[in-house]
């Protein structure tokens, strides 16, 4: 039998796990530099967290959700998205009572049964960010320029910011009205997708890749050009505060994004590195969600969501660390003991190091920790032990330092910060 992780899915191995901790790491230096605090919801939820939140008649609704009934006949689902959950861990908890802005991130995996390729899975990982109880277009523009100096410090390579407003209940309406109106005209050029997106969600035939509809889609009214002058003033500020701040960004009439609470302010962040499904990171203003979800007042929130497989994709090739910092070397087993001792001693001294654990001779053993890429090796035998001096080799060039037991773990320090 030949056992294999299921489609969809990966295993992320080391050496790519330590890309891994870096986009992590950074996003919760980052993140806690605006504010942001983390939240950890459970994998599992009521499904009606996503039937409320996510939206019954969406995409991810309707057909990629890992839906189950569990054993007591409750009716689960794991998570396909982060908002929701957020949501309703913010009511839950009863944090809009508070009045104050409440600002949550979410670093964990999300389920949904989509067809693979590269850069999508069926499990993939987000690290989102939510900010709750603000109209301000101030809290837009910092949650988008965040996004933009977490990727920039991680070295992704030219991210490529989108904005949009897809309006409110004041204006959304009478331009959905031209918007059918637009594309019944030009219905039997579209493609079979968007004619049924047409029927379910009109706004998404604009996300259509089907070249097909590209010549409709350009001739279709946009929302920026039906904005009310309330709307239009909040997107002008958001964009401004960002030119403020010397975030580059386009503005693109055609972005609505695939969820439906959203309003106002939209957002994507692309990579040239990415293949077809290039997009890094999307999300939006959900003024709305919190009240549809069952708050008995609403808050207004913006936030967003990234994919780190994505992410991880579009970091530079830099070299990466070495796992171990030494690795210990004993010539007989004699000085396995003491070896071992030394090992412990230096790992408790933030020293990382490892061995050979299958009695190999000294040769062997220095083979092993030539593959394991270890910077310095330190050898042990009975002339070490008996004068408490041991030998430090770096293995870039090969120089050797004496030092005693006491003082290797910062010799060994030493040795690795002079090497060129
Ligand atoms: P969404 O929650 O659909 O707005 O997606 C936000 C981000 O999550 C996207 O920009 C992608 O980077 C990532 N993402 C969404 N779906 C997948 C998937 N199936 N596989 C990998 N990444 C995904």
């Amino acid at each position: 039998m030949n056992l294999r992780a299921a489609r969809g899915t990966r295993d992320v191995m080391p050496p790519e796990v330590d890309r891994w901790q870096r986009v992590e790491s950074l996003a919760r230096q980052i993140f806690a530099l605006y504010g942001m605090q983390e939240i950890r919801t459970p994998i599992f939820e009521d499904s009606k967290v996503f039937e409320k939140g996510t939206g019954e008649q969406s995409e991810i609704v309707q057909k990629e959700m890992y839906r189950f009934t569990d054993l007591g006949g409750h009716d689960l689902t794991l998570r396909p998205e982060g908002t929701p959950p957020v949501v309703r861990a913010y009511l839950e908890h009863r944090l809009a009572e508070g009045k104050d802005v409440t600002k949550l991130y979410y670093i964990g995996p999300m389920f949904r049964y989509e067809r693979p390729q590269k850069g999508r899975y069926r499990q993939f990982h987000q690290i989102g960010a939510e900010a709750f109880g603000s109209e301000d277009p101030a809290v837009d523009a910092e949650v988008i320029e965040m996004a933009m100096f977490w990727l920039k410090e991680l070295g992704v390579e030219s991210p490529t910011l989108l904005i949009n407003s897809v309006g409110d209940q004041d204006d959304r309406p009478s331009y959905m009205e031209k918007l059918v109106a637009a594309q019944r005209t030009y219905l039997s050029d579209l493609s079979e997708d968007s004619r049924r997106r047409h029927e379910i969600n009109p706004l998404r035939v604009f996300d259509s890749k089907d070249p097909r509809d590209h010549a409709v889609i350009e001739k279709l009214p946009t929302i920026i050009d039906h904005l009310s002058s309330s709307n239009r003033d909040h997107l002008d500020r958001v964009c401004g505060y960002l030119s403020d701040w010397g975030v580059k960004f386009r503005l693109e009439p055609h972005l609505v994004r695939g969820l439906d609470y959203y309003r106002r302010t939209v957002f994507e962040i692309t990579s040239p590195a990415l293949g077809a499904q290039d997009a890094l990171l999307g999300g939006g203003r959900y003024d709305g969600l919190v009240q549809q979800m069952g708050g008995k007042v609403d808050a207004p929130a913006v936030g967003f969501a990234s994919g780190l497989e994505r992410i991880v994709l579009a970091m530079p090739d830099e070299s990466l660390a070495p796992p171990v910092d030494c690795f210990v070397v004993t010539i007989d087993d004699s000085v396995r003991a003491a070896g071992l001792n030394l090992m412990w001693r230096l790992r408790h001294s933030g020293i990382r190091t490892t061995a050979e654990y299958q009695g190999r001779s000294l040769k062997a053993q220095m083979k092993v920790a030539n593959r394991s890429a270890a910077p310095t090796v330190v050898i042990v035998g009975p002339d070490e032990v008996a004068s408490g001096t041991f030998t430090i080799k770096r293995m870039s060039d090969g120089q050797q330092v004496s030092s005693g037991a006491d003082s290797l773990a910062e010799d060994i320090r030493t040795l690795l910060a002079s090497e060129g």
